[in-house]
């Protein structure tokens, strides 16, 4: 069975103290124990973090990394110091990536290839634009995100990888992709990777929806056949939120 995760990714939000606060009641909530909670704060946090979640299941995640093993690489982060603090995923592609600091598909694959070297596992964003959609290029747009992003890896590799659907429309806008339209990517992501890795690689890899997800919409989305959970931006920096949607399977 694939792997149900709620992923939250505090992006640059909530300093030492605050963001304490927020881990401390997130351990303490009544989070669901059949789905993997992640959580992705800023690099400040980790340090504290691994000791504070040491007696729970949930895992660490960072929201970007750099491909390179180590250098003169001013102002990055490397794989291996974010192993040192307990990370155990890395959020890549993400669209403000994307969009903010000009990453595309190729340079992305190069992360993935460090990440998963290092035995840590990378969770794949990839979406189409507003434009795209419009146009009817979504299809070709996330099909060319996944091969470009992760068709380099052998099968091993690319089942320690975790996908996430995001249409950048949906992104911090309030605005959700209906559950039909979502379901719909998702399945064409699935058939994908089966007809390049084969249909029990394919069935074996969680991908996970994001845009705009709360606990108002989770559960449509959640339910659908090939949508194992959420990648949440806004909605995982509310504990209530944030437990209901673990909840919303
Ligand atoms: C995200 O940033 O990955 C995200 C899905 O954000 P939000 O839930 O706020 O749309």
């Amino acid at each position: 069975m694939r792997q149900k995760i709620v992923a939250g990714n505090w992006k640059m939000n909530l300093d030492i103290d605050s963001g304490k606060e927020l881990l401390i009641q997130i351990i303490d909530a009544d989070l669901n124990s059949d789905c993997l909670t992640i959580v992705a704060p800023p690099y400040i946090h980790f340090h504290n973090f691994k000791r504070m979640l040491s007696h729970t299941n949930i895992a660490l995640a960072a929201q970007n990394c750099h491909a390179q093993e180590s250098g003169a690489y001013t102002g990055e982060i490397s794989v291996k110091m974010l192993k040192s603090v307990g990370v155990e995923y890395v959020i890549l592609g993400h669209s403000e990536r994307r969009e903010y600091f000009n990453e595309d598909s190729l340079a992305i694959s190069f992360k993935v290839n460090t990440v998963i070297k290092e035995g840590l596992r990378p969770i794949y964003c990839c979406g189409e634009t507003l434009a795209e959609r419009k146009e009817g290029e979504h299809f070709e747009t996330i099909s060319t995100q996944i091969k470009q992003g992760l068709f380099q890896l052998n099968e091993m590799e690319l089942l320690n990888c975790v996908i996430a659907y995001e249409p950048v429309w949906a992104i911090g806008t309030g605005e959700t992709a209906s559950p039909e339209q979502a379901q719909e990517i998702h399945a064409f992501i699935r058939k994908t990777i089966a007809e390049e890795f084969g249909e029990i690689v394919a069935n074996s890899i969680s991908i996970l929806y994001g845009g705009s997800v709360k606990p108002g919409n989770a559960k449509e989305l959640f339910n659908c056949p090939d949508i194992d959970g959420g990648l949440i931006g806004g909605a995982a920096l509310d504990v209530t939120s944030f437990t209901a949607l673990t909840n919303s399977f």
